[in-house]
């Protein structure tokens, strides 16, 4: 991984977080919800918004909130897919259009927090509290030495973000969005709706990555940190819900790796790779994946077992593991039969491709038989009487 190397490589100075209230920032967190609602009852006073005005303000909640997640988040802190000249540059202008700071100084805190999680050097730990986690940590001044984000100075449009980040966000949060809507309607619309009430919302939506993301849902990767998996976190933070998986994997392109996770950062990516302006998409093998998922479901099941004073059998302690390697055997078979025909299919005849399907369709049972008795071995220890 790309960034861990970066981030190991150069020793992480002590961050201080005692220099006081960062006033600016603070005031920008409750002046923002609170222009952007008095614009709201305002307008709606005056007659309602109109609809074009709706589309706007999702436009731009769409456009800034993945402007984070699929670019300050997935593109520049963990650099899990390469992005052409264009993405980039809508990435950097929209990520400014949200004040969570310049791609730099956002992508520095970050990988301060994959690298010393929920610990005091985690710029937003959650073992000081939920609220600390979601908000209170932006309320102290901090200070940013670029130590872990040296790939990403050496970028001149990253860096130009950087540079001039202020009038940029200035420009793209709030000028922008009131230059669209006088189009249709009014400047003021445009700044107080797309701009302030759309930050305000969209903070809201990152901050729960850090709160509810290590709060709330399962740990099928890993229960030794704290971040968790949550489809319903999923939703309100364009896909950053799968927060356990990101965690462990945090180079993979995606963070709900099932085809049905509401993971719309993922399909940006996606999407942008077929039509050529995204490329290299790093993922996680299947194998890999299930090989850490069993490995902690049998550890963890069994700490659960020898917590309530079982004493578990030798003999079935041995078998877990054989079990186990002959769950991955079928599902390496299975794979890899899948991969010989997606290679070959254009070249095969209707019936050979029928007799291929009934072959991967067996392997797909027997992979499934395997994880079955892996499963019921699992749940019926056999135990010594003592
Ligand atoms: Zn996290
Ligand atoms: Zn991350």
């Amino acid at each position: 991984m790309n960034q861990q190397i970066v981030s190991n490589s150069i020793p992480s100075p002590e961050k201080d977080f005692q220099e006081g209230i960062d006033w600016v920032t603070s005031l920008f967190l409750f002046l923002t919800p609170m222009f952007g609602l008095a614009g709201l009852f305002y307008y709606l006073s005056q007659g309602g918004i109109p609809f074009l005005s709706w589309m706007s303000f999702a436009f731009f909640v769409f456009a800034t909130g993945t402007g984070i997640t699929v670019g300050y988040h997935r593109l520049f802190s963990h650099k899990s897919y390469e992005a052409s000249f264009p993405v980039k540059l809508w990435l950097l202008f929209f990520g400014a259009a949200t004040f969570q700071a310049s791609a730099i100084e956002w992508c520095e805190d970050h990988r301060v927090h994959h690298k010393f999680v929920d610990t005091d050097k985690d710029p937003y730990s959650i073992k000081k509290g939920f609220w600390y986690a979601h908000m209170a940590w932006l309320l102290q001044k901090r200070k940013y030495t670029q130590h872990n984000v040296q790939d990403l100075v050496a970028d001149p449009w990253i860096k130009f973000q950087h540079d001039y980040y202020l009038p940029i966000a200035i420009f793209a949060g709030f000028i922008f969005p009131g230059l669209l809507h006088m189009i249709w309607g009014s400047f003021w619309e445009g700044v107080l709706i797309s701009g302030a009430l759309r930050i305000a919302v969209v903070h809201q939506s990152t901050f729960f990555i850090n709160s509810l993301c290590h709060t709330f849902g399962e740990q099928p990767f890993g229960e030794e940190q704290t971040a968790r998996n949550s489809w319903w976190i999923a939703i309100l933070t364009f896909g950053e819900g799968y927060h356990n998986f990101h965690h462990e994997f945090q180079a993979d392109y995606r963070n709900g790796i099932r085809w049905y996770d509401y993971d719309p950062s993922k399909w940006i990516i996606r999407f942008l790779s077929f039509i050529g302006l995204t490329r290299n998409l790093r993922k996680v093998s299947e194998e890999k994946i299930l090989q850490k998922s069993l490995f902690l479901k049998e550890k963890y099941t069994i700490l659960n077992y020898q917590k309530s004073n079982m004493v578990l059998a030798k003999e079935w302690l041995e078998a877990l593991p054989k079990l186990r390697s002959q769950v991955m055997e079928a599902k390496a078979k299975f794979l890899s039969l899948q991969d010989e025909y997606n290679q070959h299919k254009s070249n095969l005849k209707k019936d050979d491709k029928l007799t291929w399907k009934k072959r991967i369709e067996q392997s797909k049972e027997g992979f499934q038989l395997s994880l079955q008795s892996w499963s019921e071995n699992l749940q019926s220890p056999r135990t010594l009487v003592v």
